[in-house]
């Protein structure tokens, strides 16, 4: 007896949980139905991926989409439409900086009606816990969050109604109702004595270059951060994700306190095992973030960290703004955030696999398996029978990114005219074409899912 396919995906080395191996995959409602390897037939359509490298869509747990309330930033057609050109098929959108942030239900319930026919990827929310909001946990869990995010140094926005970050009083109490609700909190850990302490000290001195700007911010204030989230955590319990860690010793920390039995988990982004302090100079504005890009040494003790098994997963933090918060010579006030929505997979598979010859279920499982299982997407996050059709098809052949290549709103990627040994030609989201870069096409597949930590959403 044979079995029709709408799709089947012909001749691709495709990435497994545990292995690569030449397989046919057959897609039937949008779910990976068959993994064949006498060739499948199907009654639609066949995409000939021979050559290519399949790999699950990425889930990108980290980005910042900038909607409602900011109509000159990113914006969530541009936004989805960059992360599905770069192998992305599910994102979770962090509860700033739109105005308002998602830090009660009705904000949570204007944005979700914001993504509704308007993204070209499965989307999930982050809640924020801010000073005042306690009150609101509990409705944004029961509304689905995938876990509330929190601020330890000051976030960027300085518009009236942006969020705030937690005092030590909030952190401890948000961390208490966290683990009463079971669900996650996400740290942005910097600890903001030290870093407003230190940048008042250059301001005053008139000390405003990138230079400067990087002695505001240095590792032990990250450290810092850290270890004193993970006493609180001890002390009720909540289960912790540390977002965009810049360096192996914080690394070291978190992971120490999952040996003793902590529920932590720790997210790197492809701009600190890509680049280093240097870029601020060679590359300028575009590679500012916070935490800042790192030394060399900062950076290989990452890729180490990786090797070991000791980085959970590689989110974007796409954190765009307008072009002219990209221009002072004020490295002070310069918009800390880099637009890198469209090059985690590329930049990822190219560093960690042609480059550091890190094995690439190794890479597949930071980018799509690890978030996954964390967020509880459970249709999502591997190529196996019954999960959604989620699929990106790598091309390893290098090309030159260029500022025509990028879909998001403002282009302002740092990585415009790298070689990067690889390509996303194609990109699937539950079995629909989302993207396809021989002609920079992408498409909204009959409306996305919104998910929930409980599951999809089905509407
Ligand atoms: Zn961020």
């Amino acid at each position: 007896m044979t079995t029709h396919y709408d799709t089947v995906i012909h001749g691709g080395r495709v990435v497994l949980f545990d292995r690569v191996q030449q397989l046919d995959i057959g897609i039937k409602g949008g779910v990976i139905a068959a993994l064949g390897i006498d060739g499948l037939v199907s009654a639609e359509e066949k995409i000939d991926a021979s050559g290519l490298v399949v790999v699950p869509g990425m889930i990108d747990a980290h980005v910042h989409l900038n909607e409602p309330g900011l109509p000159d930033w990113e914006g969530i057609p541009s936004g989805t439409a960059a992360l599905a050109a770069g192998g992305c098929t599910t994102c979770i959108d962090m509860p700033l900086n739109g105005l308002p942030p998602t830090t009660t239900v009705a904000a949570l319930k204007t944005k979700r009606g914001l993504f509704e026919g308007r993204s070209y990827t499965d989307y999930a929310f982050w809640g924020g816990l801010v000073p005042g909001n306690l009150a609101q946990l509990e409705p944004l869990a029961a509304e689905g969050v995938a876990g509330f995010k929190a601020f330890m140094s000051a976030a960027g926005g300085k518009q009236e109604g942006a969020f705030r970050e937690v005092d030590d009083l909030t952190l401890y109490e948000g961390m208490k109702e966290i683990a009463r609700l079971g669900k996650i909190l996400a740290l942005h850990s910097e600890s903001e004595q030290i870093v407003a302490a230190l940048s008042a000290d250059k301001r005053r001195n008139g000390q405003l270059s990138a230079r400067d700007y990087l002695e505001s911010r240095p590792v032990y204030a990250e450290v810092e951060a850290v270890k004193r989230a993970l006493f609180y955590s001890r002390l009720t319990g909540c289960s912790l994700h540390f977002v965009h860690i810049s360096c192996p010793e914080a690394v070291e920390h978190i992971w120490q306190a999952r040996r003793e039995g902590q529920n932590v988990t720790l997210e790197s982004c492809p701009h600190y095992l890509v680049l280093t302090e240097d870029a601020l100079d060679e590359i300028g504005p575009l590679a500012k973030c916070a935490p800042p890009l790192r030394s060399e040494g900062e950076r290989e003790g990452l890729w180490d960290a990786i090797g070991r098994g000791h980085i959970d997963m590689i989110t974007s933090d796409h954190s765009p703004c307008p072009p002219e918060l990209k221009t002072s010579s004020d490295w002070f006030e310069i918009w800390g955030g880099i637009s890198g929505a469209q090059s985690s997979m590329e930049l990822l598979l190219d560093e960690g696999y042609n480059r550091r010859g890190l094995a690439l279920p190794l890479l597949c499982r930071m980018l799509s398996t690890n978030p996954a299982r964390r967020f509880g997407l459970s249709a999502k996050g591997e190529i196996a029978q019954g999960r959604d059709a989620d699929l990106a098809l790598v091309d390893f052949t290098s090309y030159r990114l260029e500022r025509e290549h990028l879909l998001d709103r403002h282009k302002q990627n740092p990585y415009v005219g790298r070689e990067i040994g690889c390509r996303v030609k194609y990109t699937l989201l539950r079995g629909e074409t989302v993207y396809n870069a021989a002609n920079k096409m992408t498409s909204l597949a009959g409306g996305c899912h919104a998910y929930s930590s409980a599951g999809m959403v089905r509407k």
